[in-house]
């Protein structure tokens, strides 16, 4: 059977990124730049006081001398500093021609019109010089950067309102199971609530997706595959259960019949043997088991990687950290056990919470990690070092 490794490695294999669009500066916080960005104009654009204060020469340090002026931030006025007189100036304000340093305001004595000035005065003192920051022109921004808040203020700062991005992918959430009540419909003794469903779009409201389609259908195979037939305009199709070997798990057959190649069925991992992934074309099908956490874990190792991929995006990170309680491992498959980490005395430390079967999302709900323990692994003591991966950046 295919190690976790290697289904990953299939992942990032198939998955490309998807063509980059223009996007509104608003909505394209958090995706991948396709362009550089530029600067419009130099910055600051004239030479600005970073203080509030004086607008001075240098050679006046240490005299008591006039003031002839203010300039506020955001005004002009036809002033010039000259030796002698100085021009009160707000920060932000364009200093005048022929300043040639700012003197904080509290560092100087005012009596009435005058100023005292303080004995040292450094040339260039609080005062930004245009195109300090940078030239008209300049990339200030090269393409592949993560658009940041800051990235945002950088845009603004140039007048960028449309910049070229590579798109989050479209994602359909389909779950299957005769068994499956919607939630807000009492279920019958035998049924139970969809759970996979709400959990798999919370997944992808994480990482800034909103899901525009999504049903639950019964175990049918013609059901299962009008259901993915349908969703043929999303780059990305989540099915959830019915993936595994049981009488009634039609979507291997289904994905089949809708004309997708099946690039892994079945990944050595507890939990989520079941995992498959398919292609059609640009589009990438995942059937995600439909036990909860064999469910979320096919999410965040192998969905969320694709999710990354398809926005231009580096895979998420793994870690080292100690566990703070012994481990048995029983698994021969690589085992990825629900975990609270925390930051704690310079490390990582980290709380197995095992749960009491592999579809045990209750425990799994106060984890924010899972810990990554090898196959034929032997216990793991308290202070033994494994791997692990984060819920979240
Ligand atoms: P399956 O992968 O379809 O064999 O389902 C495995 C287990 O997960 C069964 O106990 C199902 O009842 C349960 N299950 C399947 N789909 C869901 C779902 N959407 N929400 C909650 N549990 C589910
Ligand atoms: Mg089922």
């Amino acid at each position: 059977m295919l190690t976790p490794e290697a289904a990953l490695s299939l992942v990032t294999e198939s998955v490309r990124p998807l063509s980059p669009r223009r996007f509104p500066r608003h909505e394209a916080l958090g995706l991948m730049s396709a362009e550089p960005i530029r600067a419009d104009r130099n910055y600051p654009p004239f030479p600005r006081a970073m203080m509030d204060g004086y607008a001075v020469r240098v050679a006046d340090a240490g005299r008591t001398i006039p003031v002839v002026g203010e300039i506020a931030a955001g005004r002009q006025i036809e002033a010039v500093t000259g030796e002698g007189t100085c021009i009160e100036i707000m920060t932000g304000g364009c200093c005048p021609p022929g300043t040639e340093a700012v003197v904080q305001k509290e560092h100087v004595r005012r009596e009435e019109s005058n100023v005292a000035l303080p004995a040292e005065i450094s040339p260039g003192q609080h005062i930004a010089p245009p195109a300090s920051e940078c030239c008209e022109g300049e990339e200030v921004l090269p393409s592949g950067t993560i658009i940041s808040p800051l990235a945002v203020a950088a845009m603004a700062t140039f007048g960028i309102e449309i910049v070229t991005a590579i798109p989050r992918p479209s994602i359909a959430i389909i779950t299957t199971g005769s068994e499956l009540a919607a939630v807000g419909v009492k279920p019958s003794p035998v049924q139970i609530r969809d759970s996979n469903g709400p959990m798999l779009a919370a997944l992808a409201a994480e990482r800034g997706i909103d899901i525009s389609f999504s049903m639950t259908v019964p175990d049918r195979l013609e059901d299962v595959l009008t259901a993915v037939a349908t969703s043929t305009d999303k780059d990305l199709v989540l099915i959830a259960g019915g993936v595994s070997v049981g009488t009634y798990d039609f979507v291997p057959r289904a994905l089949k019949e809708y004309g997708a190649e099946i690039v892994f069925h079945r990944v050595a991992q507890k939990p989520g043997k079941p995992l498959l992934m398919a292609r059609k074309d640009n589009q990438i099908l995942f059937g995600l088991p439909g036990n909860p956490l064999g469910c979320h874990l096919g999410f965040h190792r192998y969905v969320a990687a694709a999710i990354y991929l398809m926005g231009g995006k580096p895979l998420s990170p793994t870690y080292t950290g100690r566990v703070i309680q012994l481990i048995r491992p029983k698994s021969g498959r690589t085992h990825f056990i629900p975990a609270q980490a925390f930051w704690q005395d310079g490390d990582w430390s980290l709380q197995p919470l095992p749960g009491v079967s592999s579809a045990d999302v209750f425990h799994a709900s106060k984890a924010n990690s899972y810990l990554h323990i090898p196959p034929s692994c032997e216990d793991i003591a308290e202070g033994g070092v494994v791997e692990f991966s984060l819920f979240r950046d």
